[in-house]
């Protein structure tokens, strides 16, 4: 009687234990890596040979901004107007410049909200806009098949990049800087020489660095290089302020270090040969700079970077 008293314990202590509990993996251990993880050994071709020279941030003079509703008959505008929306490219995993919000489930951030400028001065409705996710590497592809009318998503205006696209003027003044674990004692990007660094494919923030560290892991999305530093599976994560800014504010264990590098100046991106979007864009990225939108908009999603800079100074070429 005992005897089964006892097994009766035993069994029920079994049960109640339920399934083992998975195991905490040490971090060193070997974790997944984000799908389309690569390494890259050398400079992309436009980082290794010396880029077209031009003066990439001087864009097209505007016009008068036409009144919303009234897009002059055969220009690009007009052809937004007649489908309903305009269609922006933009990131869905870069929190304050262009994100997800996950209870409301729409992109917002300070991007989103630059294309919805562009939408309300066509339709006088800034929701009259169709978002399309688009990675760093499928910004010039997606300007260039049409599938998109604008790109707005922390793109950098570059002579290389002028040569398949074109760009609006000045919107937002960036520079690359490193995001590291905080007790990792790297300062900036001259502590990286023996290190594992992170960066987007198709971004700018590939080739500025990877002739400066160790070993360059590309990945499709920079939400992929922090689960990677956060996995140890890099050591770094280096690329613009804007967007370092925002992961560092989804992992407080996180840290930028170190100052900028480069110079990393958005522009709006337009397929080639649309002079008049361009001229159009610049019209209303000059009234946003001048009536105070520009100012509202920085405040509502940068503050993490420090107080609104005055906005870029326009350039034009013509
Ligand atoms: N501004 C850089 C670029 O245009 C990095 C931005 C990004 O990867 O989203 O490539």
């Amino acid at each position: 009687m005992r005897r089964l008293a006892l097994a009766a314990v035993m069994l029920l202590g079994a049960c109640s234990a339920g399934p083992a509990p998975s195991e905490v993996v040490p971090r060193s251990a070997v974790a997944p890596q984000p799908a389309n993880a690569s390494t890259v050994s050398a400079a992309p071709s436009s980082a290794a040979n010396p880029p077209p020279s031009c003066d990439a941030t001087a864009s097209l003079r505007p016009g008068p901004l036409p009144a919303a509703g009234q897009m002059p008959p055969g220009s690009t505008m007009a052809k937004i107007a007649q489908r309903g929306r305009l269609i922006a490219g933009v990131d869905q995993n870069s929190y304050l410049m262009g994100f997800r919000n996950s209870f409301s489930g729409e992109i917002e951030g300070f991007d989103v909200d630059v294309a919805r400028q562009i939408a309300k001065a066509v339709f006088g409705d800034e929701k009259k806009v169709q978002f399309k996710v688009v990675t760093a590497a499928e910004r010039i592809p997606m300007l260039q098949s049409g599938a998109v009318d604008v790109v707005v998503r922390t793109m950098t205006i570059t002579c290389d990049r002028l040569k398949d696209v074109d760009f609006s003027q000045v919107y937002y003044q960036a520079g690359q800087r490193v995001l590291v674990r905080r007790n990792s004692g790297i300062t900036g990007v001259e502590s990286l020489a023996d290190k594992r660094v992170c960066v987007a494919s198709g971004s700018t923030s590939l080739g500025n660095v990877v002739n400066r560290v160790k070993t360059t892991v590309s990945v499709p999305n920079w939400t992929d290089c922090l689960v990677m530093l956060q996995q140890g599976q890099t050591d770094a994560i280096s690329t613009d302020d804007t967007i370092l800014a925002g992961l560092a504010a989804q992992d407080p264990y996180t840290e930028v270090v170190g100052s900028r590098f480069t110079d990393e100046s958005y522009g709006v991106g337009v397929p080639k040969g649309q002079e008049d979007l361009v001229r159009f864009v610049n019209g209303v990225l000059e009234r946003m700079r001048t009536d105070g939108t520009w100012g509202g908009i920085y405040r509502r999603w940068l503050t993490p970077l420090g107080p609104a800079p005055t906005p870029p100074v326009a350039r034009y070429r013509d």
